[in-house]
């Protein structure tokens, strides 16, 4: 029997076209246990705001927020989109915006008026966005006007005229008729009663958030999160942290990435905590942040952005006292960083494995070094359910052997949105989200705790932002120079990963250079983290017995021409 019948036979109530529900046994047994609370992210994000109105919800460089600031400006927002924009319960809106505190209010804003997020990010380009835009059905576009170089608007106002959005909002920069302003949005909201306002009676168990999966083969998929267990997943995390009014939590990285919602924004503000956003993760701003604001945690760090800590000779001097948690996350920790932190820092690490799907893993605060520093964790919640399996099969490998990691629980989903094909080999037949991530189990200290050993899918870890091979490699075909084209990471110092591409020139053609390649690339609208950032040429391609392209040959042999280049350069 196809997977699509069995998913399309449970009774979940959600209900709604390209959506896989929980089945409903199993969402009524995580409400009978008290995981989902019946009640939608809004209004749980609400309800948790008045105990903490006197405190200090959001503190960016530009702006400190209280509770009841926050919530006010984000209702204004929500009555405010209602009454001016053509914009209504249950579209879909696509966010480019960057840490500043305009973001946190516009997504708790679309919330509150039954409008879905669309957690794109700032640094995704025309072509991504267009592609997301039509198979959500996003109607509109929230844009940031000083991002970077200025160009969101533009670029939002080509999508509009190509007929893939309606709506723009433009934040931080002027704005003319037909485009909203975020400004007049918020005075268009100025004295709405929030008791009108839509998400009083939405659907828990519909769609609250679109979140990009970072993490399959093909073009990036998306998430849909729903409310109950979008709201679950980040008191989860709080509690697995022991947040509570007086944490001061920093987070660095695109706070719209499924990392930034649910390790940072949504279990902070659930929990009473202080949210500080940094605008970028240069360790001069982190530092600074660090020094002045004291936080307690800090829910993700990139092995990457921890090598650039421990490059920086300030870093040396600076007070890092106030982190007890100092989480390290999003690729693979080479264990002599946490040993170099240790060492340089006097930072006690913890880690953390997360992904757009749901489950989260973290190593317990007290875990001894060889769990810190080698395994990340156990799984946040009590329910949820990992098997270890052999690759795109059904059989358990043994404690200590690696497998294909594979999760199910009450946070993570049951299948990607509008997907049916893909969903029917991206979940066993009960329900587990196939990771493409390789791990072991071990016993440890009495505890079962994960690896993280490897990747199976065609994903480029570039500094925690995901490059999918394919979706490159589509677009690089294009050139009329190429035949055949096919991207994969070599080993970087900082960033874990860069994409190589390997090129087999088109009959006589000449060849192309990283940058002629890279403009080909940006004129069809690619994000620029993910241009190749080397090309070589072949050929043709390595072939494996099965005849698709012998990536692992690649990979080996840019990470040998990469050793011994630096090995010449000693
Ligand atoms: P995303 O959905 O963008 O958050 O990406 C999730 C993917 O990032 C996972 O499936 C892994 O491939 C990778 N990832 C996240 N955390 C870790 C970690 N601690 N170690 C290794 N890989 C990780």
């Amino acid at each position: 029997m196809p997977k699509s019948t069995v998913f399309a036979r449970s009774t979940g109530s959600a209900g709604e076209e390209g959506l896989v529900p929980y089945p409903a046994d199993i969402s009524d047994a995580y409400r009978a246990a008290g995981f989902w609370s019946g009640r939608t992210l809004p209004t749980e994000l609400r309800a948790a705001a008045p105990q903490h109105a006197e405190r200090t919800a959001l503190i960016t460089p530009e702006q400190t927020l209280g509770y009841r600031e926050l919530f006010a400006a984000a209702e204004k927002f929500a009555a405010g989109l209602a009454a001016s924009s053509g914009l209504r319960p249950g579209d879909a809106v696509m966010f480019q915006m960057g840490n500043v505190a305009e973001t946190v209010i516009a997504y708790l804003g679309c919330l509150m008026a039954g409008i879905r997020p669309v957690c794109t990010l700032p640094q995704h380009g025309v072509r991504e966005i267009s592609v997301l835009a039509r198979h959500v059905g996003a109607r509109g576009l929230i844009a940031q006007a000083d991002f970077r170089h200025g160009k969101l608007p533009e670029h939002a106002r080509e999508l509009r005229s190509g007929g893939v959005i309606g709506e723009i909002v433009i934040a931080r920069g002027p704005s003319s008729a037909p485009d909203l302003s975020y400004a007049d949005i918020l005075g268009a909201g100025e004295g709405a009663d929030p008791a009108d306002l839509p998400y009083h009676t939405l659907d828990p168990r519909q769609i609250a958030v679109f979140q990009l999966s970072g993490g399959t083969t093909g073009l990036p998929k998306v998430a849909p999160r729903l409310h109950e267990e979008y709201a679950y997943n980040a008191s989860a995390w709080a509690q697995a942290l022991g947040w509570a009014p007086g944490t001061t939590v920093l987070y660095a990285l695109p706070i719209m990435h499924n990392a930034g919602i649910s390790v940072a924004l949504q279990p902070a503000l659930l929990s009473g905590a202080t949210l500080v956003l940094a605008p970028s993760a240069d360790t001069g701003t982190l530092l600074d942040l660090i020094e002045t604001t004291r936080p307690d945690a800090i829910p993700l760090v990139p092995p990457a952005l921890a090598v650039r800590l421990l490059d920086e000779p300030r870093s040396r001097h600076a007070d890092l006292s106030s982190v007890t948690d100092f989480i390290i996350g999003g690729q693979k920790l080479p264990p002599e960083i946490a040993e170099r932190l240790r060492d340089e820092l006097g930072i006690r690490i913890r880690q953390k494995f997360g992904m757009a799907e749901g489950m989260f893993l973290v190593t317990p605060p007290h875990g001894s070094e060889r769990m810190r520093h080698h395994t990340v964790g156990t799984p946040i919640s009590p329910a949820d359910e990992i098997r270890i399996l052999e690759p795109g099969g059904d059989t358990e490998a043994a404690d200590g052997e690696i497998g294909e990691l594979c999760v199910r629980g009450p946070y993570t989903i049951r299948g990607y949105y509008r997907a049916e094909q893909h969903n029917a080999h991206a979940f066993t037949d009960d329900g587990f989200y196939r990771t493409g991530d390789l791990a072991r189990r071990h016993a440890i200290d009495g505890m079962t705790c994960y690896s993280i050993d490897g990747r199976i899918k065609d994903v480029i870890n570039r500094g925690v932002e995901k490059i999918h091979a394919e979706e490159v490699e589509e677009l690089i075909l294009r050139h009329p120079h190429v035949a055949g084209a096919a991207l994969v990471a070599m080993p970087d110092r900082v960033l874990g990963e860069r994409g190589c591409a390997y090129l087999v020139p088109e009959h006589d053609a000449p060849q192309l250079t990283v940058a002629a390649l890279g403009d080909f690339l940006r004129a069809q609208g690619l994000a620029v983290y993910k241009l190749p950032e080397r090309v070589e040429y072949l050929p043709s391609l390595p072939l494996s017995p099965v005849g698709k392209v012998a990536k692992k040959t690649l990979r080996d042999d840019i990470a040998d021409s990469l050793a011994g280049e630096s090995g010449a350069s000693v």
